[in-house]
């Protein structure tokens, strides 16, 4: 796949490409790996490259073994609306927070660490799941300069969706490269996670 050209004003955005999202971590999406090579190689295109990195502390609420009587991937409600449970996933510290060792991290200048406050997920890089809290990413591009996005990671129907629609409406351009993407794909969300983010006016590539 070729990328369109690239320009100063374009953003790498790295969703979540961490050990606990790979293989043999704790919320492994599946081929996950698969993503590595577009990424370590289309990289060294980009002038602004941002991380994003799922930080939770011990005990955060989208874990299913905080709550009684609840499963990974049950859904419960939340003050700020529906919230899937999850296994304990990249909590603070530990190895399976860090980024995949493949990964190429050296040319990115910033990373956004997320889903850091006990009570509250987060699976944009702009906002935390209750849309309105801010992570600061969109004042930080617009200062750069940034006009247009370009969002991979982990996982493509969760992060990556919510990243993509959130840049939309900060009035970026945005593009989803799906090979630097994979996702969950439980009950076909990748699909849907592809219809919301094309008629928000997502492009895929
Ligand atoms: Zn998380």
């Amino acid at each position: 796949m070729t990328l369109p050209d690239i320009k100063d004003t374009d953003c790498l955005l790295i969703i979540d490409v961490q050990k606990d999202f790979c293989t043999g971590g704790s919320l492994a999406v599946p081929d996950a790996e698969a993503i590595l090579p577009w990424i370590n190689t289309n990289g060294e295109h980009f002038n602004n490259i941002v991380l994003t990195q799922d930080w939770h502390p011990a005990g955060h609420s989208s874990f299913a073994s905080v709550h009684d009587k609840q499963a990974p991937f049950d859904t419960i409600t939340m003050p700020y609306g529906d919230q899937m449970l999850w296994p304990d996933h990249c909590v603070q510290g530990t190895d399976g927070a860090h980024f995949h060792d493949e990964l190429k991290t050296t040319a990115a200048q910033l990373v956004i660490r997320k889903g850091f406050r006990t009570d509250i997920d987060s699976y944009s890089a702009f906002y935390e799941n209750d849309h309105v809290t801010t992570t600061g990413l969109s004042g930080y591009l617009k200062e750069r300069g940034v006009q247009r996005v370009f969002c991979v990671g982990l996982a493509l129907d969760y992060c990556v969706r919510f990243s993509a629609l959130d840049a939309r409406r900060e009035g970026f351009e945005t593009v989803v490269v799906e090979a630097g993407c994979r996702g969950i794909n439980a009950n076909g969300s990748n699909d849907d996670a592809r219809e919301a983010m094309q008629s928000a006016g997502v492009q895929l590539l």
